[in-house]
C-alpha cells in the first residue's frame, strides 16, 4: 500500500458532517450517517447515494485547476487519477484513503475504431480503464468503499462477482492489509484471468454452485447476518469512485464534454455512477452541458433494454415501476432466463443498480441498447487491431456506438467516448477462440452464444519448420 504524507501535504479532510448517505428515492429521502454501513434503506429498501452539502465544501471554481495535479505529483492522492479529483469526491478523511494507483488510464482518439463504428475521423475516443493495477474499471470504485470501509474500521468484506471485482477486491486487501477478502463467484463461469487474480492474490474464494445472480443474493445475505462488508456497486461509495473516470474522460478532452458516451451494462453501477457524476458537475455550474449516455446490454443479458425499450419504464421522479420489475422476474424465473453471454463480465440478470440506471438515463437523456455476441466480438477485433485490446463486454460499447450509428441516433460528426471497461488479457480464451477456431470449433465452442462467424479473425499460420517454406509466406505480407 502506498502510505499516505502527511495531512498538511494532502489538504485538509472535508468537514465528513456535510457528507452523509441518503435514499435515493426523493419521497423517503431517509438519510444515515457518513460513518455507518447500511446496504439499502433501511425504511423503503431503496438504494442508498453519498449526498453532500456542497455549498459548505470546497469545490474548484473551473475544472482546469485540476490539470496541475495530473499524473505528475509525488502525493499519493495527486498520483491516483480518482483522488486527485477528491473536492468532488468529499467524504473521504484524507489520512483514511487507499489508495493503489488507480486510475492512471487514458483517453485515446482512434479513427480506425471511428471509421468502424461510422464517426467521422477525430470523433470517436476510447477511454481505456484496462490501464488500471488489476486491469478493469473497478479500481477506481473499490479505492472509494475501500476508504470507507477504512474510515468505519472494517475488518472483513465480501463481493459477488464475474470476476472483476473480485480481482479489484482481493488486489486491495492483499496490498493493503486492510481486511479479509472473501469473494463469492459462479461457477465454471468466471474467465481464467480474473479467477487467477483473486486466487493468487489470496482472497479466500467462493465457488457457488450458481450464477452471478445466485452469488450476488447470496453474499448480500452473508453480509446482512455477519460483519462483511459489502464491496458490490450497491455500496454507493464504489460509485463515488467511479465518478472519476467522467472526470478524466472531460480532462481528457479539455474540460469540454462529449456528445455521448457509451458504456457497457451489467450490474449498472458504472452508468449509475456517470449519470450522479454528470449531475453534480452541473449543479456545481462546472459543465455547460451533460452528455448523453448510452448503456449497452448483451442480448443474452438484456434486463435494461427490455425494461427500458418494451415495458416503457422510467425513473418517473423517483417512482420507477416496482411492481412492473417484480412482474418482469417473475416472468423471467417463470421461464427460467437466466443471463447468458460470452461477455461474462455482463451476465447479469439482475442488475442492482437498475434505479440509478434509470436516474442516469432521465438525468443525461440517455438511451439502452442491446447488441448481440457476435457483435461484440467483432467489435472487439476491431478494438484489439487499432491499439489497446479490451475484453469481450468491454467491446459491447464499441459494438453499441456502431449500432447507434445505424439507427441514426448518434451522428456521424458527433463526438462520442466509448468506455473499455477491462484489460484483453481479462479473457484469453475468448481471442484466441474468436481469432484461431475453424468453422466447427468456433461453433461448438461459442455458438452457444450465437457466434457463428469472426469476421475480423487474424489466423495464426501454420508453418513447417524451415527457412524456405517461412519466406514464402512472409514474402506475401
Ligand atoms: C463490471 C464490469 C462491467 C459492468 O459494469 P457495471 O457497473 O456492473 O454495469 C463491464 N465490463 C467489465 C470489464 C467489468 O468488469
Ligand atoms: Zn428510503
Amino acid at each position: 500500500m502506498i502510505r499516505l504524507p502527511s495531512r498538511e501535504d494532502s489538504g485538509s479532510s472535508p468537514a465528513t458532517d456535510a457528507a452523509r448517505q441518503q435514499c435515493i428515492r426523493p419521497a423517503c429521502g431517509a438519510t444515515y450517517e457518513l460513518k455507518s454501513v447500511h446496504q439499502r434503506c433501511e425504511k423503503c429498501g431503496a438504494l442508498l447515494d453519498v449526498a453532500y452539502d456542497w455549498e459548505r465544501l470546497p469545490v474548484p471554481a473551473r475544472l482546469a485547476l485540476f490539470d496541475e495535479r495530473r499524473a505528475s505529483s509525488r502525493n499519493p492522492l495527486d498520483y491516483s487519477g480518482v483522488w486527485r479529483f477528491r473536492e468532488l469526491i468529499p467524504f473521504a478523511e484524507l489520512d483514511k484513503v487507499l489508495t493503489i494507483g488507480e486510475g492512471q488510464t487514458q483517453l485515446r482518439r482512434t479513427d480506425g475504431v471511428a471509421a468502424y463504428v461510422g464517426l467521422d475521423p477525430g470523433r470517436l475516443f476510447l477511454q481505456y480503464e484496462g490501464l488500471n493495477p488489476s486491469g478493469s474499471f473497478k479500481d477506481n470504485g473499490m479505492t472509494g468503499a475501500f476508504t470507507h470501509a477504512n474510515m468505519v474500521g472494517a475488518k472483513y468484506a465480501a463481493c459477488a462477482s464475474t470476476g472483476n471485482t473480485s480481482a479489484s477486491l482481493a488486489l486491495f486487501a492483499g496490498v493493503s492489509g486492510l481486511l479479509k477478502a472473501v469473494v463469492f463467484v459462479g461457477s465454471g463461469k468466471i474467465a481464467y484471468g480474473k479467477l487467477s487474480q483473486a486466487l493468487d492474490y489470496g482472497a479466500t474464494t467462493l465457488q457457488i454452485a450458481g450464477d452471478f445472480d445466485d452469488a450476488m443474493r447470496q453474499v448480500q445475505e452473508v453480509c446482512l447476518q455477519t460483519n462483511l462488508y459489502l464491496m458490490n456497486s450497491l455500496n454507493p461509495f464504489r460509485l463515488e469512485g467511479q465518478k472519476a473516470i467522467m472526470y478524466r474522460v472531460l480532462e481528457g478532452l479539455g474540460w469540454e464534454p462529449p456528445d455521448w458516451i457509451v458504456v457497457p451494462g451489467g450490474n449498472l453501477g458504472n452508468s449509475s455512477a456517470f449519470g450522479k457524476a454528470f449531475a453534480e458537475l452541473r449543479q456545481l455550474g462546472l459543465i455547460p452541458r451533460i452528455p448523453r449516455v448510452a448503456i449497452i446490454n448483451s442480448t443474452g443479458a438484456d434486463t435494461l433494454d427490455r425494461l427500458v425499450n418494451r415495458a416503457g419504464l422510467r425513473w418517473n421522479g423517483g417512482n420507477v415501476g416496482d411492481a412492473a420489475i417484480e412482474a418482469f422476474y417473475a416472468q423471467m424465473d417463470a421461464e427460467k432466463r437466466k443471463a447468458h453471454t460470452i461477455a461474462s463480465a455482463i451476465e447479469i440478470n439482475r442488475p442492482v443498480n437498475l434505479d440509478k440506471a434509470l436516474r442516469t438515463l432521465e438525468v443525461t437523456n440517455g438511451v439502452v441498447r442491446a447488441v448481440p455476441d457476435a457483435a461484440i466480438l467483432d467489435a472487439k477485433a476491431m478494438v484489439g487491431a487499432h491499439g489497446f485490446g479490451c475484453e469481450p463486454a468491454s467491446a459491447a460499447s464499441v459494438a453499441g456506438a456502431r449500432l447507434l450509428r445505424e439507427q441514426g441516433v448518434i451522428a456521424r460528426d458527433e463526438r462520442v467516448v466509448c468506455i473499455l471497461t477491462g484489460h484483453l488479457l481479462k479473457d484469453p480464451h475468448a481471442t484466441v477462440g474468436y481469432h484461431s477456431y475453424d468453422a466447427e470449433r468456433l461453433r461448438e465452442e461459442f455458438g452457444q452464444f450465437g457466434v457463428a462467424q469472426a469476421r475480423h479473425a487474424n489466423r495464426p499460420i501454420p508453418v513447417p519448420d524451415d527457412i524456405e517454406a517461412i519466406l514464402s509466406i512472409i514474402k506475401d505480407l
